[in-house]
């Protein structure tokens, strides 16, 4: 927010993302993304947290933790059945519950269980290769390269594109695009941040019906109606 007139010459000649990245950050703090506690529970939620909210990932995640399927080679021997019960609050569980299955196959077969030998494959040819697994979109894979495997990409999801709108950042829907003014607008340490404190924003702020008055970027928004 504007506070006052040094505030006003600290911004001039940022561009508009810079200064929600400082000012979200300012409001916020740091937001400690991933909440998980290591590279195949990111992977996991990941997979499990399409079309659902955070809260739902949780229990499904929980139940996995009791179970200890959150390692690569327990949940691949482990029978689909089980899977599909564990992973039941988080929804489209039959779906999830394969498309973990599948993962798991994959890094058995192609790296003998061992997860981050994956990871630590060159950026594009990982995400080539996330992007080849089923059930496994941009936004997935993305998420999985950041948070997972530390790797300099910015991942775009339907609370970005909302925000983007609204703010007068970007009217477009591409996926790709978006991506790519993130990326040329930020430093690659901050894309970590930015995504987590762009879901806090459209949480706490802007909202299916935002809340534009006590908004903590209300002064940089254009408030487009979308
Ligand atoms: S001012 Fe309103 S439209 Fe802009 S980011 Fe905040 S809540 Fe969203």
């Amino acid at each position: 927010m504007f506070n006052n007139d040094n505030d006003i010459l600290y911004y001039k000649g940022m561009s508009m993302i810079k200064r929600l990245y400082k000012q979200l950050y300012n409001a916020f703090g740091p937001q400690h993304w991933w909440p998980a506690e290591t590279s195949f529970e990111v992977v996991v939620g990941a997979i499990l947290t399409q079309n659902t909210s955070w809260k739902n990932v949780e229990k499904a995640i929980e139940c996995l933790k009791e179970r200890k399927l959150l390692d690569v080679d327990a949940m691949y021997k482990t029978k689909l059945k089980i899977i599909k019960e564990c992973v039941k609050p988080a929804g489209f569980y039959n779906q999830k519950a394969e498309r973990l299955k599948l993962f798991v196959e994959h890094v058995v077969k192609n790296y003998d269980g061992n997860l981050n030998e994956m990871l630590e494959k060159d950026v594009e040819e990982l995400r080539k290769e996330l992007l080849s697994l089923k059930g496994i979109g941009k936004e997935t894979a993305d998420s999985i390269l950041l948070y997972a495997a530390n790797k300099p990409v910015f991942v775009i999801d339907a609370y970005t594109k909302r925000i983007c709108k609204r703010m007068g950042i970007s009217q477009s829907d591409d996926y790709e695009e978006l991506r790519a003014l993130f990326e040329k607008n930020l430093n690659p340490e901050q894309y970590n941040e930015m995504h987590a404190l762009l879901v806090e924003l459209a949480k706490r702020y802007c909202k299916k019906k935002p809340l534009c008055d006590i908004c903590v970027v209300s002064k940089l928004c254009k408030k487009q109606v979308i």
